[in-house]
């Protein structure tokens, strides 16, 4: 089977599927044959403990509404015993390896298969009652299994197939151990499809059915470039996926000798290149790819799945100082939380939200939440005295918003010094990704101290154009002429204002697109480290005053096809 979605982070893996249903929250896998004995003892005990519940419910009713309404959990704990069940599913488990959940669901589309087919109305319901029963044996099974601990216990290497994979499943996993991942939702700014990429892992998002027609266990051969996941492969075709895997980590090899050298441009320009992190381990793989600091660190991340306890002053000090240690002499700029209001809400209880994108978001929440904001400053304010450490403001879209979180910044540095503690000055800066600061990034450059442009956000907001819904990253166009303009327009603002402006969307990983941002006038980037030694072996390759040209010739351009066209006269893109 071969199916076709968006290549969201480049290379090639293989392994069998690990499939994950975030509405059922259950991961789906084929257990090492040593593991079948521990997938039955599951099974039994899930029986145990459903039984005992049962019981306790059908006393309960049977004591508050009469024994005649008792009658319907007999029918529940009859079930239980049923070989078409529970003997069913231990067979599947035995015979074809799979986990517990999964080999339950099986039994349960068999039995809902031969209920379909009943004439008596009575006996079709009771396939509801079925369900019911597997519901609660699932609930009983997932409270026994730590998915962080079997995921431990598999034989690698994984494809992690899922419906959709949220930071805080990632962070439970150990990434290691993956050959790639695939999605049903997503596209290329999808923030796994980030992560997917800053972790070095192949990604292919925007598969729609992958999590549903995937089995568990099958052999997955994922392509991150071209889009393209192959399920249970013949030979032939799997020996052309590891001749184009091998293909692809050579060229990845080649790219090794530019980690070290600058990038600097063929005219002597020189450009900062720093990394985009999401965890507090890749700030080592940031140097190691040769970044020369930290662009952004998206430190909501550290909130994923973790709880309430990330959000103390001392843990977050803990992370931020770890950070700032691991990066010196170079320099960490650190956002602030970006998360939503339901996604703060659930992740306070250790689970997951959507990130609301237009609602109370970002340096809004920050602000209408003080004391978690306090919180974070006063943690970031702590660990710039371990070395240089800029803040940033995600979100930001006027004047009056920077100012009140600068503001903001002098109350948490007050509150340090007053308990007798050093509160370092740091620059504080924001991002622009919201159109209406770009447009005012001339008035706004007179209250940060640096500008970030978050092509994502910027992107998304100025075309309207969701990131995340793949049935529109068609119409999600960086080369759009308004997204030219916007982008001239605050590398203007900051040349005449003297600060510093960088780009940390992910416009910036892209070869073609980074020279056009130098042709723009920009001479700062962020990216994920993987990218950076493509992105200097580019740089070094080319001439600021041929980019400028061109950017200008851009600019001119009427629809995205002309500014396409202008550019490739520029670069042909490197990509295999
Ligand atoms: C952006 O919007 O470009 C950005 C870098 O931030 P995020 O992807 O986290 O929204
Ligand atoms: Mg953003």
């Amino acid at each position: 089977m071969r199916l076709t979605g968006l290549g969201v982070s480049h290379g090639v893996g293989i392994g069998r599927a690990l499939v994950l249903k975030r509405g059922s929250r259950a991961l789906r896998f084929r257990v090492p044959t040593a593991l079948v004995a521990r997938e039955l003892e599951r099974l039994e005990t899930a029986r145990a403990r459903s039984r005992e519940q049962i019981q306790q419910i059908k006393s309960r009713i049977a004591g508050s509404a009469g024994a005649q309404h008792a009658y319907l959990f007999d029918a529940q704990l009859l079930m239980l015993d049923d070989e078409m069940l529970i003997g069913r599913a231990a067979e599947i488990i035995r015979a074809e390896r799979l986990d517990a959940e999964s080999a339950l669901q099986r039994a349960l589309d068999q039995i809902s298969a031969l209920f379909d087919q009943a004439e008596d109305g009575y006996l079709r319901e009771r396939k509801g009652d079925v369900g019911d029963v597997v519901g609660r044996l699932c609930m009983n099974l997932r409270a026994s299994g730590d998915p962080a601990e079997l995921f431990a216990t598999l034989e690698g290497p994984l494809v992690l197939v899922a419906d959709e994979i949220t930071p805080s499943v990632i962070a439970q996993l150990d990434w290691q151990r993956l050959a790639a991942l695939v999605t049903d939702a997503g596209s290329w700014t999808y923030h796994t499809a980030i992560l997917a990429r800053s972790i070095h892992v192949p990604a292919v998002a925007g598969l729609h059915t992958a999590s549903t027609i995937i089995s568990p266990g099958a052999l997955v051969a994922v392509d991150g470039g071209t889009g393209e996941v192959l399920v249970d492969p013949d030979e032939d075709t799997l020996r052309q996926v590891r001749a184009r895997q091998r293909r692809r980590r050579a060229y990845e090899q080649s790219l090794d000798e530019y980690r070290a050298l600058p990038a600097v441009t063929r005219d002597g320009l020189s450009i900062r290149l720093e990394a985009n992190v999401e965890a507090l381990d890749d700030a080592g793989r940031a140097r190691v790819s040769g970044a020369e600091g930290i662009g952004l660190f998206r430190s909501e991340f550290l909130l994923a799945g973790a709880g309430q306890a990330a959000l103390t002053e001392e843990a977050q000090y803990t992370a931020y100082r770890r950070l700032v240690e691991a990066c010196t002499p170079g320099r960490v700029t650190i956002r602030t939380f970006d998360v939503s209001e339901p996604q703060l809400r659930l992740e306070h209880a250790g689970l997951e939200g959507p990130r609301a994108p237009l609602g109370l978001r970002g340096i809004r929440l920050s602000l209408a939440l003080d004391e978690i904001f306090q919180a974070q400053l006063r943690a970031l304010l702590r660990a710039a005295a371990h070395g240089p450490l800029r803040i940033m403001f995600p979100f930001v879209s006027g004047l009056e918003e920077m100012r009140a979180a600068r503001a903001a910044v002098a109350r948490a540095a007050g509150a340090l010094r007053g308990r007798g503690e050093l509160a370092p000055d740091v620059p504080v800066g924001m991002m622009i990704e919201v159109p209406s600061a770009a447009l005012t990034a001339d008035l706004l450059a007179e209250e940060a101290d640096f500008f970030s442009i978050g092509t994502n956000d910027l992107i998304q907001y100025s075309l309207a154009v969701d990131r995340t819904d793949d049935r529109v990253s068609r119409l999600y166009e960086p080369l759009h002429p308004a997204i030219l303009r916007l982008v001239r327009l605050v590398a203007r603002a900051g040349i005449r204002k003297h600060i510093p402006v960088a780009v940390c969307g992910e416009m910036a990983s892209d070869p073609v697109l980074l020279t056009l941002l130098v042709g723009l006038g920009l001479a700062e980037f962020s990216m994920a480290p993987t990218a950076i030694p493509l992105a200097k072996q580019v740089l070094r390759g080319l001439n600021a005053a041929d980019a400028r040209r061109t950017a200008a010739q851009a600019l001119r351009a009427r629809t995205p096809e002309e500014v396409s066209a202008a550019l490739t006269e520029l670069l042909a893109p490197q990509r295999i």
